[in-house]
This record gives C-alpha cells, sequence and structure tokens, in this order.
C-alpha cells in the first residue's frame, strides 16, 4: 500500500513510508502506549530522555503518523482547547497553562535542532485575520485579554488593517492579530522524526498492530497481549474505537488542500514570510501555511462528523469544503486566481464533550490519556506528553500542576443525541459566521443557542 495519498504531507516525505515490524508476540514493559500519533511519539521520547531504563512500546495500528498527526495544517500555535474555562474557573492557573503552552513552541523546536529532526520548522508568528466588525471586535478584546494578564506587545498585538500589509498582502482586512509564538512545521515529518528519536533512545516501535481493549495492566492486539504497569491513550479521535471509551471523544472530520507551488514573484507581491502561518476568525476557521516548496497548504471552513463516531477512508475527501476552502483563498488572494489544487485530504481529530482538552493519570488503573485537542494539537500533545512523563514516573514538577492535569469531561450522549447535537451546533455555528459576514455585528442569539448545547467554538 502506498502512503502518498494520505496528504500532502505523506506524499512529500521524499520517500513511501514503509512499516515498521507488527507486535511478535506477548511482551512485558514498563510503559505501554497507544497511537502513533504525536501524543504517542512524544510520550516515548520525552519517557525515554527522562529515564533511559524505562522500557517502552509503542502500538500503531497503522504507520506513525497515519492520524491527524500526518494530515494537519502544521499550525504549532500556542493554543489549547478549553483554555477560556480555565480562565474562568482560576486566571491565574490558566496563565501558567498559557504560558507552558507559549514555552512548549520553543521546546518543539529546539527538539528539532537537538536530534536532527528536519520538519521545516520556522517560527515566524501567526496571524488571525479578521473579515468583519464582529470578528474584529472578538479578535481586539482577546488581545487585550493577553495584555491584561502581562502579555508583552512582542508577544500579541493587534494591526489596524493599515498594518496588515507589513504582514501579509490580502483583499481586505478589518485588522488582525499577530501572535510571535507560533511556528509552522512540516507535520509528518515531525511526526516520523520524534519516532525515530524515541527509537533511538531505546523506544520499541510496532507498527501494524490495531490494539483492540485496554484492561489495567494489559493491552490487547491480535498479536499478543503487552503487559505494563502504565498504559497511555494517545488515540485522539479514535478512541471513540476502543470498547470501554466509546463515548470519550468524538471524531471529528476536517479537511485540507494544498496548491501548486507558487512562484517568486506571487509571493513577492503577497509578502508572507516562510515561517507566518494565517487564519481567520470565523467561528469555522481556516488556517494555512506557506510550506517548505512554496505552497499554500490551508485547511478548515468546517467539521464533520458521522453517525456512531464513524471513521472511514471515504469520509476523506469532500468536494464542497474544498469549495469552501477555494473561495476563502479568492477572497483573501484575488491574484491567485483559479489557481491548480494538487492534494486535498481530509482527517479526523478528537473533541471532547466540554471542547477542552486534558491529560490524566488514573493511580487505580495505571491508564493515562491525553487528547480532546480539537484543531489545536500539535503544540499540546508535546505539552501533553512532557506532563505525561512527569506522571508517569511519579516525579513533582509545574507541568503536572497545571489545570488541565486531571480535568473530567463529561461523556457524550448516546446516539442518536450525539449526531443531532453535533449536526445542531456545526449549523448554528455556519449560521453565526454567516450572520457576522452579512451584517458585521456579533451573533449573540446564536451564541446563546451553542452555549445550551455547549457547542460554541469559542475563539
Ligand atoms: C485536517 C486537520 C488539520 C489540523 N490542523 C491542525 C493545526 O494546524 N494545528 C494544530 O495544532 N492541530 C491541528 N489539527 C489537530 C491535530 O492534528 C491533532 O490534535 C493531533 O495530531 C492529535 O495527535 P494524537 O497523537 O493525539 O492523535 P492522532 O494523530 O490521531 O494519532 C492517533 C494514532 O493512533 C492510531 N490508532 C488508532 N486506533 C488504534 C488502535 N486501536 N491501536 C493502535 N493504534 C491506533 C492511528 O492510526 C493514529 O496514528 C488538525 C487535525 C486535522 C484532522
Amino acid at each position: 500500500m502506498s502512503y502518498r495519498s494520505i496528504s500532502y504531507w505523506f506524499d512529500s516525505l521524499g520517500t513511501d513510508p514503509i512499516p515498521r515490524a507488527p507486535l511478535p508476540g506477548d511482551l512485558e514493559v514498563d510503559v505501554a502506549i497507544v497511537g502513533g500519533g504525536f501524543t504517542g511519539v512524544w510520550t516515548a521520547y520525552y519517557l525515554k530522555l527522562a529515564d533511559p531504563d524505562c522500557r517502552v512500546a509503542l502500538l500503531e495500528a497503522d504507520t506513525v503518523g497515519f492520524g491527524a498527526s500526518g494530515r494537519n495544517g502544521g499550525w504549532c500555535w500556542a493554543s489549547v482547547a478549553g483554555l477560556h474555562h480555565h480562565f474562568e474557573r482560576d486566571p491565574e492557573k490558566g496563565n501558567a497553562l498559557r504560558q507552558a503552552i507559549g514555552a512548549t513552541i520553543d521546546e518543539v523546536g529546539a527538539v528539532c535542532a537537538s536530534e536532527g529532526i528536519e520538519a521545516d520548522y520556522s517560527k515566524g508568528g501567526g496571524l488571525t485575520l479578521t473579515s468583519n466588525s464582529a470578528q474584529a471586535e472578538r479578535v481586539r478584546a482577546h488581545v487585550e485579554a493577553h495584555r491584561a494578564l502581562g502579555w508583552s506587545e512582542e508577544e500579541v498585538r493587534w494591526l489596524e488593517p493599515a498594518e496588515v500589509p507589513n504582514h501579509m498582502r490580502v483583499a481586505s482586512c478589518h485588522g488582525a492579530m499577530f501572535a510571535a509564538q507560533a511556528a509552522r512545521v512540516h507535520p509528518a515529518k515531525l511526526t516520523r522524526g520524534v519516532a525515530a528519536a524515541a527509537e533511538k533512545r531505546g523506544a520499541a516501535i510496532y507498527e501494524q498492530t490495531r490494539v483492540t481493549r485496554v484492561a489495567p495492566g494489559r493491552v490487547h492486539t491480535a498479536r499478543g497481549v503487552v503487559r505494563a504497569h502504565r498504559i497511555v491513550l494517545g488515540l485522539a479521535g479514535y478512541l471513540s474505537q476502543l470498547p470501554d471509551y466509546r463515548r470519550d471523544a468524538i471524531p471529528a472530520y476536517n479537511y485540507m488542500i494544498a496548491t501548486k507551488p507558487l512562484s517568486r514573484e506571487t509571493w513577492e507581491r503577497i509578502g508572507l514570510s516562510g515561517g507566518t502561518g494565517f487564519g481567520d476568525a470565523s467561528r469555522f476557521i481556516i488556517y494555512a501555511q506557506r510550506t517548505a516548496d512554496d505552497r499554500i497548504a490551508i485547511g478548515g471552513r468546517g467539521l464533520s462528523y458521522f453517525y456512531g463516531s464513524a471513521i472511514d477512508p471515504r469520509f476523506e475527501q469532500n468536494p464542497r469544503n474544498e469549495g469552501l476552502l477555494r473561495k476563502a483563498l479568492r477572497e483573501l488572494i484575488p491574484d491567485l486566481g483559479e489557481i491548480e489544487i494538487t492534494h486535498r485530504w481530509g482527517g479526523a481529530f478528537g473533541i471532547s464533550r466540554d471542547m477542552t482538552a486534558s491529560v490524566n493519570l488514573d493511580p487505580a488503573t495505571g491508564i493515562a490519556n491525553a487528547g480532546g485537542y480539537v484543531g489545536d494539537g500539535v503544540a499540546a500533545s508535546n505539552l501533553a506528553a512532557r506532563t505525561l512523563s512527569d506522571l508517569l514516573l511519579d516525579r513533582k514538577s509545574a507541568l503536572v500542576e497545571l489545570p488541565w492535569v486531571g480535568h473530567q469531561s463529561p461523556r457524550w450522549e448516546p446516539e442518536p443525541l450525539r449526531w443531532l447535537g453535533v449536526r445542531a451546533g456545526t449549523a448554528i455555528n455556519a449560521s453565526a459566521d454567516a450572520t457576522e459576514n452579512r451584517t458585521g455585528r456579533h451573533a449573540r442569539l446564536h451564541d446563546v443557542a451553542l452555549r445550551i448545547l455547549g457547542a460554541n467554538l469559542e475563539y
């Protein structure tokens, strides 16, 4: 099987990956990790870094990076799903999490440098563009909230419409937020590079090994049972496929496209440096980067959930969403015209019921879980993995005191309520975007409805 069609990222790896060997039979280790995405590979890496004697085995159903980690936008930004909830409960703890995720951007770059991982890491900040006054009002308030918490002008600032062209020339803009703590990465190279670094330090990685069930001390696969005192679930949206965890997260599909490489002259007109990502402040945001080979890779503008938390390769293409992404590109950069799209793909990320990411270790069962990152998992998974490493090795640290540790999200409703609720939530979010685009005014009634549903994609 060729992996090149998974995403532009897999297609641009250089070589088509050949999966590592599967689990050869029963095994005993100290820590068994389920899932070879960012959460899994970073956890394996940090565990071996902290304790070279710790016996670590990672089990991946397919190949490392096969899930969301090898398909995402490569935005390594300082955000964590549900951060605003922590601020509401305890501003000091919320701020500690915000500082920790901010520092994570440099940590990812530092590991790439120290381990020689060539993942096109480039830290050029991120632009959140606004396209109507309701978005501008929200983003301005967001910048002011940062300022009130002590964030400096260098770290986060509001750009007036006249200042935006200094970073990127777009057709029309009501202003933007510039956040310095943001980097661009090639996500598949990063996931696979971190896996190789973990392996070099002694972690065992078994691919083509699907876990069928997890119980305290035991991970079951068709190829054998792995016994481990500690088990880590790094499954994001796939968690919903595991018995006993079906309602802990839902898999939500997001879609991306990549253009052909743009000419130097076009990039000079757009004026965006390589490491600067851009997106907007809609409810259904777009997120985009200039790739190392000068394409635009852009995703977002919607979210698809399939009945019964289904995951299927048939869901990975979405022509309607592709149309919305093309339209977003045309509106932002009309100069591009009908640019050739060379790649289109989709993948599922995990959403918890309260849209809040968390890191947990249950001391009674020895089972740990990190996820619920929604569309903010690139940086958050690194922070989660360092935290998991401290929890698993029983090390007291500032990381284990962060407010997302131990956070318990409620479970999702059974079907058909789950499907109906997600459908209603996505329809209201899309309608809120349309209303704000049309009127320029904050869609407050939509917000009330979303709050009742508990489906507010809070910016
Ligand atoms: C299209 C898209 C765009 C995104 N863009 C961004 C972005 O720009 N920035 C950002 O921060 N986040 C983004 N995200 C979210 C981010 O990609 C995820 O939050 C993150 O990759 C989750 O990593 P993970 O390791 O927890 O899960 P995954 O990467 O999904 O890894 C889970 C792994 O588990 C494996 N697996 C599944 N079932 C089993 C089983 N039973 N046994 C063993 N292995 C199993 C899968 O094959 C997979 O490799 C995006 C997501 C998508 C889908």
